[in-house]
């Protein structure tokens, strides 16, 4: 075996050999590929294989379809078969909300690449004539999708990995790993040590046993999933066409036929189990292509409705039942990109549809490790969107529930209760109390709106109840004063004698000059695309504060402390300080009277910071806010932010203070044009295509990013982000929908909202650059003009921040 490799790939089924290929394809030869039984020894040999493109995140679409458009071509490319069916797949909707997500997944559809089409239940049962549609409204019909024979498909692109040139090494496991002084690994193996630069754990269900070898938390757990095959069934004999895959949330599964006979695999609600459950979730080392036994009992409930959707099933015996197991991650999309805390340390695991992913985010994630940066919004995959209170409790709460809820529609609103309240400020029960409804934002609970006792949210894609909860609270804000515990934004102070250097070369935009400054900033890649955005306040000659946003946490801590030399300290104190944004046009009569700092103009100007004592608190007073009025963000040590809420409460009394939102946010932002980081501004773009070169300072020196930055501005742009106002009534801009000039696709939205003070249905939208006439969004399935927006619909000279 040889000693020295570019990467090594710790692991053989679809999502390694998946990367292996695509790494091979993007140039790098040098690729080991290690696995210790054969290829697809693990859970892809007994995987169902379907491979659908229906899928409710538009950016796993693209994976998705990736994959779909590689498998029915690999044996044409690698010359060996990968057992493609295009039979194509219809999901089912027996109600409104679910008719609503398929409008809105067809939405964008046409931009990913996929096609859609909403049928009706003759159309169903055309396709597949021996179907029940009883209570069915619609289906998803997705017809160049279909399924794959796992084995065939893993072992043809592991054909094509070694055609290009990467190395596959069978029947040698990985033992170990050690972390060099050079930063380099060396990979230890029953048959050799192999020293690599980059090492990808790609090791499924061993994937958590894998990461702790390099102090690497991998956020999965193995749960059990039945499917059954049904003797050969008469009806199958002739026919010439194959039924399209079948995808049904009331029997929480699907159902298909598998040659001449039927499939039926169900995710169940109850009694769902993890696998190796007695041994910590954990199969042995030794054990290759293992199944638990089968359980019909388990899954009963779900099959039965199966079984009267497709009659023709119950009546023909079971020929074998494949109870495997998946790895799942509290949130049901893969870790794929770097892993948090260990440089080139990646992730390609927790597929729970591995399958019909593993050729795509192998395409992206070898993009990334290549050149830096994946063509595609890597943000739902990134490793790094957890962090240490993703613990193995935890991550097995979520995981049951995702397993769970595997054919849910994801209903926008909708809230996992499941390991919660996890990270909590001193206010969650005060605000709790006073009807805070929370979202969980990187194990943080933030208020996402406040309603009276018994409000129960309907959940749907069109506005719905909330619609004037969230309007009381946004006009509170303009109008009078507002209150929100915003404390899950991540925080660090940076400092030391080289603490403004370090900082300089890793940001886009000029630091502070004064201490009190603030400046918001983008990290770029080498390659000059967006890797987040921080807020920095200048504290002192060598000491300063950064801000990023709640679900940049870990992203952040790794930039900074990836790149601080011995003369630079980085101290993560998220959870030291707590933080209240109060904003309105009546903040400054609130706050005045608790303390003995000049708030006025003259004193504390906008866009500077002080520290200040509020109501006997020592806060860091910020004079920012992402809702764009009069405010300031006090942050204050945790444990006195109740004493420092509680104060400002009694304060704003006489002048009408509420509390308010995330969803108030959202709207009061949209209205401000304020771009968001992961909607906006991602890894697919530059500062010059988001029209942020305020923030973008060449002049300042060099910079990592700058050179390609620079680039990207002579060369020109193909696409931009606008901004704009749709010609909605009913439902808004969620991100993902269709930018449409006549008949042709030139865009993608990429986030919206109400915004309650215009009475404006608002959207970012990212728009080819010549195409921006005559420009419609389909939203739920309607064409609606989006006339473009030249400056925000509020207060565009900034003036009431300024006041
Ligand atoms: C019953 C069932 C039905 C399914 N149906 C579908 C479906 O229809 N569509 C779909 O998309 N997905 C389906 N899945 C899920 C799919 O099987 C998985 O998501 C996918 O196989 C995960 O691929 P992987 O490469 O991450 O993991 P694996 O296939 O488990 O590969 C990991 C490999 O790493 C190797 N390995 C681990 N540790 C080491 C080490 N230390 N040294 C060397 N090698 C190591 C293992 O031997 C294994 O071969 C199904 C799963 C089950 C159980």
């Amino acid at each position: 075996m040889q000693s020295h490799a570019k990467v090594v790939i710790i692991g053989g089924g679809m999502m390694g050999v998946g990367l292996a290929y695509h790494l091979a394809e993007e140039g790098w030869k040098d690729v080991v590929l290690l696995e210790k039984g054969e290829l697809t020894s693990g859970s892809t040999w007994h995987a169902a294989g379907q491979c659908p493109s229906f899928i409710g995140n538009y950016n796993m679409a693209k994976i998705h379809h990736y994959s779909n458009t590689l498998y029915p071509r690999l044996e044409e490319i690698t010359g060996q078969p990968a057992g493609w069916h295009g039979c194509g797949g219809i999901r089912l909707a027996t109600t409104q909300e679910e008719v609503d997500w398929f409008r809105y997944v067809a939405g964008f559809s046409a931009n990913v690449g996929f096609h859609m089409e909403i049928i009706g239940p003759d159309r169903i049962r055309e396709l597949n004539p021996w179907i029940e549609t009883d209570g069915v409204l619609a289906g998803a019909y997705t017809n160049m999708d279909g399924h794959v024979d796992p084995s065939s498909a893993c072992n043809a692109m592991a054909a094509g990995a070694r055609q290009m040139g990467a190395t596959i090494i069978r029947h040698t496991r990985v033992t170990d790993i050690n972390v060099l002084p050079s930063c380099e690994f060396e990979v230890m193996t029953d048959r050799g040590n192999i020293t690599t630069e980059h090492v990808v754990n790609a090791a499924g269900c061993y994937a958590r046993e894998v990461g702790k070898w390099v102090g690497v938390e991998t956020p999965i757990t193995n749960m059990e999933h039945q499917y059954l095959v049904t003797e050969p069934l008469k009806e199958f004999q002739n026919i010439d066409f194959e039924l399209p895959v079948m995808r049904d949330p009331t029997t929480a599964g699907y159902y298909r036929q598998e040659q001449k006979a039927g499939l039926v695999g169900i995710y169940e609600h109850y009694g769902s189990r993890e696998a190796w459950a007695g041994r910590g979730g954990f199969p042995e080392w030794d054990s290759d292509n293992e199944i638990f036994e089968g359980d019909i009992d388990r899954i009963a409930p779900w099959l039965e409705k199966a079984l009267e959707r497709m009659p023709i099933f119950a009546n023909a015996g079971i020929r074998r039942i494949v109870n495997g197991a998946i790895p799942h991650t509290p949130d049901g999309n893969p870790l794929v990109g770097p892993a948090p805390g260990l440089r080139n340390f990646w992730q390609c695991c927790g597929a729970a549809i591995g399958i019909a992913q593993g050729a795509g985010t192998g395409k992206y994630l070898a993009q990334w490790m290549v050149h830096g940066d994946a063509d595609i919004n890597m943000h739902s995959i990134d490793p790094r969107r957890f962090g240490e209170y993703a613990n193995p409790d935890y991550t097995r709460a979520k995981s049951f529930d995702d397993y769970e809820n595997m054919f849910e529609t994801p209903l926008p609103g909708r809230e996992i209760h499941a390991a919660r309240p996890n990270r909590v400020t001193p206010l969650y029960e005060p605000l709790k109390a006073k009807g805070a409804i929370y979202t969980e934002v990187y194990g943080w609970e933030r208020p996402k709106y406040f309603a009276p006792e018994g409000f129960e949210e309907k959940l749907q894609y069109r506005r719905n109840n909330l619609f004037d909860l969230v309007a009381e609270e946004c006009r509170t804000v303009r109008e009078h004063v507002g209150i929100m515990d915003l404390s899950s934004f991540a925080k660090f102070d940076v400092s030391g004698p080289g603490a403004q250097a370090f900082l300089d070369q890793l940001t886009a935009n000029k630091l502070p000059k004064r201490a009190g400054g603030i400046n918001l900033t983008h990290v770029l890649s080498d390659g000059g695309r967006i890797q987040g955005e921080w807020t920095i306040t200048r504290l002192g000659d060598d000491r300063f504060y950064v801000l990023s946003g709640a679900g940049t946490e870990r992203q952040t801590l790794d930039h900074l402390n990836f790149a601080a030399g011995d003369d630079v300290t980085v101290a993560n104190v998220t959870d030291d300080y707590g933080m209240l944004v109060v904003a309105g046009p009546k903040a400054r009569d609130v706050l005045s009277p608790l303390t003995d700092a000049d708030l006025t103009n003259g004193s504390f100007r906008w866009l500077s910071g002080q520290e200040i004592t509020v109501a006997g608190v020592r806060v860091r007073a910020l004079r920012v806010n992402y809702v764009g009025e009069l405010g300031w963000e006090l942050h204050a040590p945790m444990e006195e932010l109740a004493t420092l809420y509680d104060a400002i409460w009694a304060e704003g009394a006489a002048h009408g203070i509420a509390d308010f939102g995330a969803q108030a946010v959202n709207s009061l932002r949209m209205e401000k044009g304020y771009r968001g980081y992961g909607g906006e501004l991602t890894n697919e773009i530059t500062l010059i295509e988001t029209g942020c070169e305020r923030f973008y300072a060449p002049d300042k020196g060099d910079f990592t990013g700058r050179a390609a930055t620079e680039s990207v501005r002579d060369m020109g742009i193909i696409t931009k982000l606008v901004y704009g106002e749709i010609a909605a009534t009913d439902c808004d801009i969620y991100g993902g929908e269709a930018v449409m000039q006549g008949s042709e696709v030139v865009g993608v939205c990429t986030s919206g909202g109400y915004g309650h003070a215009t009475g404006k249905s608002l959207a970012f939208a990212y728009v080819e650059l010549d195409k921006t006439d005559g420009l419609e969004v389909v939203i739920l399935g309607e064409r609606r003009a989006l006339t473009l927006l030249s400056e925000p619909v509020w207060d565009p000279t900034n003036a009431r921040q300024k006041a």
